[in-house]
């Protein structure tokens, strides 16, 4: 019988000027971007925290730390990768995985497609098991007032 476990990620970066506004691998237009010492991609961080949920390894601040000179400005495709590796040597594969961005600008209507098809390229999983949803604050708090951005992540493995 399928062993099933469901993780959870969140995360949030400040955004400055100047910096690369990057979600879920996509690069898009905009004078904002995420500070961090990786590239700061909400998405995928959150996508790691939820994949290292679902299996059991804990946090990625624990297993990527930002004092280690290894990961300054890294993408943080890097991170998501490792943690399915870890994940798949337990013997899980993912189910699916569900993604929310919260930010202000740029929209991200026009670039769901793109970014949800980055997010299972960097799984390795087919499209259809990845879904990408788009909010604002509605201008309330810091990410309302463009200062950050937030993601949510859930992801189901089997074994
Ligand atoms: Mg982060």
């Amino acid at each position: 019988m399928a062993i099933l476990r469901i993780g959870y990620g969140w995360d949030s970066h400040r955004l400055a000027p100047g910096r690369p506004m990057v979600v879920g691998g996509v690069r898009l237009p905009n004078d904002r971007g995420p500070l961090g010492h990786s590239d700061g991609d909400v998405v995928f961080h959150a996508l790691t925290d939820a994949v290292l949920g679902a299996s059991g390894f804990g946090d990625i601040g624990a297993l990527f730390p930002d004092t280690d000179p290894r990961y300054k400005d890294a993408g943080s495709v890097l991170f998501l990768r490792e943690a399915l590796a870890l994940a798949r040597r337990k013997g899980y594969d993912v189910v699916n995985a569900d993604v929310t961005v919260i930010l202000e600008a740029p929209r991200l209507h026009p670039y769901r497609d793109p970014i949800r098809l980055s997010i299972s390229a960097a799984m390795g999983i087919e499209s259809d098991r990845v879904n990408f949803k788009a909010k604002t604050a509605e201008g309330l708090g810091p990410v309302g007032a463009g200062e950050a951005m937030e993601a949510h992540a859930v992801v189901l493995l089997e074994r």
